[in-house]
């Protein structure tokens, strides 16, 4: 089985710290790919150096609209350059409207923009919505969509949303939170997603999936992802992988390493 880890946070320091053999357990549970997403300009080096020094980390870099405070006036350029310096994604970002203090007018022009330069540079984005989901439709349709495809991580959206959003050139990824047996609204989500826009992710070090060891996700636990996912839809977990592995090849392919 080969999975494709479409979200995670290697960087952070619940992890970090264990890297070896963090990433040894991931290989040993089938993942051959992991996408590692930036979340403000003082993680940034730290994402760079781990795709440097790992050719299956896929590194992202973005302002997440929790961490909005302490970015610097130069931050787009210093983007920009992260972007240019290697082949990378834009990530994570997006719109919280369940975060305090909410500072709409400052996440949508943070948000905006980032979509802008990855429009412009020809790059994939990671989104993060919460609570937010009519916003970010608004915000996408007035951007033209995403234009060089992405997608929604953690999905919390309706499952009404799902077309509409893989019509703007969105894959829908979802966590272990989908793993959770009351999650209803999540699984009915999860069965509206077309099979080629299904993407599968761990959010390490949040978000453990249903039967995970601890309270510090990683990698590895993205069987378990796959797992749940294939129980839900009725599909094998194999198929998930297959499925899931193929998706996220095609949507990043620009970005990786071969
Ligand atoms: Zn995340």
């Amino acid at each position: 089985m080969q999975l494709f880890d479409a979200h995670c946070h290697l960087q952070d320091e619940r992890l970090a710290g264990r890297l070896a053999e963090v990433l040894k357990r991931a290989e040993r549970s089938g993942v051959r790919r992991m996408l590692c997403c930036g979340c403000h300009e003082r993680n940034w080096d730290a994402v760079l150096a781990l795709a440097q020094a790992h050719p299956e980390i896929v590194p992202s870099f973005g302002i997440h609209p929790w961490y909005l405070v302490g970015r610097t006036d130069g931050w787009l350029e210093t983007l920009e350059r992260f972007l240019l310096d290697q082949p990378s994604g834009v990530g994570e970002i997006g719109l919280d409207h369940a975060v305090t203090p909410r500072a709409d007018e400052k996440q949508e022009a943070v948000f905006i923009a980032q979509l802008r330069l990855a429009r412009r540079l020809k790059r994939p984005v990671s989104l993060h919505c919460r609570k937010a989901w009519e916003r970010l439709r608004e915000i996408l349709i007035q951007e033209g969509g995403v234009g060089w495809g992405g997608l929604i991580h953690s999905y919390s959206g309706s499952a009404e949303l799902v077309r509409p959003l893989e019509e703007m050139g969105l894959y829908i990824s979802f966590s272990g939170a989908v793993t959770r047996s009351g999650n209803k609204r999540g699984h009915r989500a999860l069965a509206a997603v077309s099979p080629e826009r299904l993407l599968i992710e761990t959010d390490s070090p949040d978000l453990p999936p249903a039967g995970a060891a601890g309270t510090v996700n990683e990698p590895a636990n993205l069987a378990l992802v796959a797992s749940g996912v294939a129980n839900i839809l009725g599909r094998l977990p194999d198929w998930v992988a297959e499925q899931t592995f193929a998706n996220a090849s095609r949507l990043l392919a620009g970005i990786m390493k071969s």
